[in-house]
């Protein structure tokens, strides 16, 4: 029997912004070349989901409209999310879904949405300052280039706890003022980068390891239980 990669894509019909979806598609190709078969899951509005049945969960960015759609629902997903990323499985959220893994995102219209409250960070939109163009910043996997276009601004609530992803060469990442690009904890990332992200095949490929690392621990606990 093949070996299936299991990914679970959070809405991905309504968090898709600037080619997000191409992040899957090239962990789908580096996975493929691997060795491994590939199963994506679109887990949208009312699904049912248990995050423990996957090797890795991907969320886009989305535009504030579809944010609010999204945020409505998600509170179900908190707790195997929670337990998911607590055990050190891999994570990759973009943008609006990077805001999502933080308590709460204030947008443009002054409201404030709740959100999975999973990490100590929080997200305020600031009109004065459209985050937008490319992007380039080191990470522990070298340079990375993208794409940013967003107004949210997030702040880390616990800064021993989150590590930024990268240091800025170009572009704004988080804020205007801090000069970092992301969020890690553990094995879970939040970026602003479109582009997509992984078109870098330096941090792509580290994703494509820790997701066979991931595959490698699941399986073999089915295997033994
Ligand atoms: N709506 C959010 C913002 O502008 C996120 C945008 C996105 O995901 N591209 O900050």
């Amino acid at each position: 029997m093949a070996d299936v990669i299991k990914i679970a894509y959070l809405y991905e019909d309504l968090m898709n912004t600037y080619g997000d979806s191409g992040d899957v598609k090239i962990l789908r190709y580096l996975l493929n070349g691997r060795g491994y078969d590939v199963q994506v899951n679109n887990i949208s509005l009312g699904h049912s989901f248990n995050a423990m049945d996957y090797d890795f969960v991907f969320f886009g960015g989305g535009q504030d409209y579809e944010q609010t759609v999204v945020a409505k629902d998600l509170p179900r997903l908190h707790d195997t999310l929670h337990d998911y990323i607590e055990a050190g499985n891999p994570l990759l959220a973009i943008c609006g879904g990077y805001q999502f893994l933080g308590s709460e995102y204030k947008m443009s219209d002054g409201t404030t949405i709740k959100c999975l409250n999973l990490l100590p960070l929080h997200t305020v939109f600031r009109p004065e300052s459209r985050m937008i163009g490319d992007t380039e910043y080191e990470t522990e996997w070298g340079t990375v280039r993208a794409f940013e276009n967003h107004s949210g601004c997030t702040y880390f609530d616990d800064k021993d706890k989150l590590k930024p992803l990268g240091k800025m060469v170009e572009g704004f990442g988080n804020d205007p003022e801090s000069g970092y690009e992301g969020m890690r904890y553990k094995h879970t990332f939040g970026s602003y980068s479109h582009g997509p992200i992984l078109r870098n095949r330096n941090i792509a490929e580290a994703f494509a390891d820790m997701i066979v690392d991931r595959y490698k621990a699941r399986v073999g606990a089915e295997v033994t239980a």
